[in-house]
């Protein structure tokens, strides 16, 4: 079968011919029927070698942690599966024992490290491929009626700013504002969730003026170039008392300045993007109790109710397609920052 790796350290990645996995006792082999290019693929592809092993992805790694795809073949031992089903990928793999796993939080497993659990496209074997083999068929939720394509990216882009607003909705009360820094991918759907689950404005903020028109359009209030005046602008905005919940979907160095310097006092500032930046947190540092969280995908239930807001009608994800060859271009306007919102990749 087809599999789009990353081979070596600062190459692009490339597509080869690798053996089609066979699913073993308790797991499930998915024909893949879409998978979602996520801008932290870009940033472990630009990671230098002694970083990238620091997180121990391991080469060669097949691309892709949005994963959707058909049941092609059952483990011994599987129940609950049907052949031809057709299924999403919970992707934070976890143990499915420990205290964490237990409440469904398999992304803030406690064994998975020890264990050796990595999540598909993250270590282990990704969805940018013909095949895709889930290791344990409870990471698996039925799509039913939602078409794979248009949302296979609320795995991550969904999920991801979903888990990020649920444990901040009892501050998002109305006459309150989130402001959203960065409307890509998560910042897009990020959006949409807020209007969907909360009476707060949105303020989207972005570097690109293609960004902020989507950002409108799938719902924000206001949205406006991130510059020396964005602070100002927002404080003027909310009465000087700044936004209850700045979600930062880029983690860079200027936009953890922004989120702090526009948080309202008991405010969330919650840093999603990895982009290294770094925020001193002391008494004074950032308005009064303000919390600074950091999270990590999100549950298995959540992802459950994703897919029923979408089923909803709530949210949708912008999508623009690629063939599996054509991964590899996708990456590229990723990078280049002309995605409009998700890259996804179908086999
Ligand atoms: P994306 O490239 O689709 O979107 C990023 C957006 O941020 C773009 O619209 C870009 O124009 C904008 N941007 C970049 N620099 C900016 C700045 N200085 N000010 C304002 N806007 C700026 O990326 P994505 O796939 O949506 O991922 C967003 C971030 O979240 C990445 O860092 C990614 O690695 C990370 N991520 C984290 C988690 C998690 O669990 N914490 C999960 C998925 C992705
Ligand atoms: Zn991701
Ligand atoms: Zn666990």
């Amino acid at each position: 079968m087809r599999a789009l790796q990353y081979r070596a350290i600062g190459s692009a990645p490339v597509l080869v011919e690798v053996d089609q996995p066979e699913p073993g006792p308790g797991q499930v082999l998915l024909k893949v029927s879409a998978a979602g290019v996520c801008h932290s693929d870009q940033f472990l592809m630009g990671l230098p070698q002694e970083q990238y092993d620091a997180y121990g992805f391991g080469l060669p790694l097949t691309l892709g942690h949005e994963g959707a795809g058909t049941v092609e073949a059952i483990g011994a031992g599987v129940t609950g599966v049907s052949l031809g089903e057709s299924m999403a990928v919970y992707g934070p793999w976890g143990c499915g024992r420990c205290h964490m796993c237990a409440q469904g939080k398999e992304n803030y497993c406690t064994a998975a490290a020890s264990l050796g659990i990595q999540p598909p496209g993250l270590g282990a074997p990704g969805s940018m491929a013909d095949y895709l083999l889930i290791d344990d068929a409870r990471h698996l939720v039925p799509l039913g009626d939602l078409d794979p394509v248009a949302n296979v990216s609320l795995t991550d882009a969904g999920l991801t700013p979903y888990h990020a607003i649920t444990l901040s909705l009892p501050k998002l009360v109305a006459g309150t504002t989130a402001v959203v820094i960065g409307a890509g991918g998560l910042g897009h759907v990020g959006i949409q969730i807020l209007k969907a689950m909360t009476p707060a404005r949105v303020i989207a903020v972005d570097l690109s003026e293609q960004k902020l028109e989507l950002a409108r359009s799938v719902g924000a209030d206001e949205a406006m170039l991130s510059d020396g005046d964005t602070a100002s602008v927002i404080r003027g905005l909310t009465g000087g008392l700044g936004a209850s919940v700045v979600i930062d979907f880029v983690g860079a160095q200027p936009t953890v300045e922004l989120a702090s310097t526009v948080v309202a006092v008991e405010g969330d500032l919650t840093i999603v993007g990895i982009g290294g930046g770094m925020l001193p947190v002391g008494f004074g540092s950032v308005p009064y109790d303000v919390a600074v969280r950091t999270p990590y995908w999100g549950t298995r239930a959540e992802l459950m109710e994703v897919l029923d807001l979408a089923r909803a009608g709530r949210i949708t994800v912008e999508t623009e397609v690629f063939s599996l060859a054509d991964a590899p271009l996708a990456y590229e306007k990723l990078h280049a920052g002309t995605i409009r919102g998700r890259a996804v990749i179908v086999p």
